[in-house]
């Protein structure tokens, strides 16, 4: 087994033949993660294709609107494909082309990371399978058929709640089953070890910007950093260039759904128990058999059962903050957000935006904070049309 490398979270907890494909993984990833060539062909990418660096934008108007810091929000809703997912997966691809390898495989949950996967692979030429639940493809059909033109083939994950716990169940199977010639691209900053490192290394071009941005507008480091956690890569490429500034508060919000007290919640940090699920050892919402239970959120995006580990590491020593935002929340800060700014959010990134809305009141108006849009709301129009429809 691979070292734990978040205090008491984290590691590899998989069977022998997956531990030679993360040991494979490793190795490469160490060998070009500092590598001249490597890294100028990425940032070519970034900027060119994806349209880095996104902006800091200071919202005026929401600043007003709420008293107390200046907010800024940290622009990923502007790459191609419209969230923060592509840089991991750009990283990702470009590792496997490295490798050799022809094909690549993804998870997906509501789609974004399979369309951001079905993206790439097409521009790199490579075969393209995106395993996801069948309730899921039920779910986001349009999503199903956008890879599909894409170029990727879409295979349905059947088993448990055939939801994306389960397609990540069963793209490691496939994995492991043809590592010779392929990748598994992974979508967030979870399962074993290495691939929380990789993913935080790929997304904290997040962070290496806003905080070059802050220090030219506000010639200062902000007071917080506020970013949503599913599995926590947004989140983590957000908080990465910080961690050393013990004066910059980094905070997650996590989806409490319908409530924290009711079972419709996905809040891993505050109900969650140490268990082991996909490779790792992390919080996790349990049932009362322990099992992995289901878990729930108006985001699609931050309905997963787990935490980053290291995310669960931060907790533990405190460097990290995690808070919870509703559902009803969360589309009062999106609907905040259009009107007042005219930039519609994603549902997951509305989780944060919440959080700020409540934090900088009690913040003094010299003091600023980031709050990460991880993506655009185009996709929840209608889930927010369907919600505001039935809680009238
Ligand atoms: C997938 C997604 C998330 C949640 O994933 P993390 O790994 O926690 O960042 C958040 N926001 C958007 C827009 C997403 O697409």
């Amino acid at each position: 087994m691979l070292k734990d490398v978040f205090g008491s979270f984290g590691g590899a907890y998989v069977p022998e033949a997956q531990l030679k494909a993360l040991k494979e993984l490793e190795e490469v990833f160490l060998k070009y993660r500092d590598d001249e060539e490597f890294n100028a062909e990425l940032n070519y990418y970034l900027k060119d294709y994806v349209g880095r660096q996104s902006p800091l934008y200071y919202a005026d108007n929401l600043t007003k609107a709420c008293g107390g810091a200046k907010i800024y929000l940290k622009r990923e809703d502007l790459n191609h494909t419209g969230a923060h997912k592509i840089n991991n997966v750009l990283g990702q691809v470009l590792l496997a082309k490295r490798m050799g390898k022809k094909k690549v495989i993804a998870e997906t949950g509501a789609g974004q990371h399979g369309v951001a996967t079905a993206t790439v692979a097409a521009l790199m030429g490579m075969e393209c399978t995106v395993y996801m639940g069948k309730e899921d493809m039920k779910r986001q059909a349009l999503n199903v058929f956008r890879m599909e033109m894409l170029g990727a083939k879409v295979v349905a994950a059947t088993s448990g709640t055939q939801t994306l716990k389960e397609a990540v169940d069963e793209a490691i199977d496939a994995w492991v089953n043809a590592s010779d010639d392929t990748f598994y691209v992974l979508g967030s900053a979870v399962g074993p070890h290495p691939y929380p490192t990789i993913v935080k290394h790929f997304q904290k071009v997040i962070s290496e910007e806003s905080r070059a941005q802050i220090l030219e507008k506000e010639g200062k480091l902000p007071k917080a950093i506020i970013a949503c956690v599913g599995g926590g890569s947004n989140a983590i490429g957000s908080f990465a260039a910080y961690i050393e500034d013990s004066e910059v508060e980094l905070i997650g919000v996590e989806a409490a759904g319908k409530g924290i007290d009711t079972p419709m919640h996905a809040a891993t940090i505050a109900k969650g128990e140490p268990t082991v699920l996909h490779g790792m050892k992390t919080l996790c919402v349990l049932d009362e058999n322990k099992e992995v239970a289901p878990v729930y959120s108006i985001s699609p995006g931050l309905d997963y059962p787990g935490i980053g580990p290291e995310h669960a590491y931060l907790n533990e020593i405190g460097r990290g903050k995690y808070v919870t935002i509703t559902d009803a929340e969360a589309v009062e800060a999106l609907l905040t957000l259009c009107k007042t700014e005219g930039i519609l959010p994603a549902i997951e990134s509305s989780h944060a935006l919440a959080y700020a809305m409540k934090y900088a009141p009690t913040c003094k108006p010299e003091e600023a904070i980031i709050v990460t849009v991880s993506g655009r709301g185009d996709k929840d129009v209608e889930a927010i049309a369907d919600y505001l429809k039935e809680n009238q």
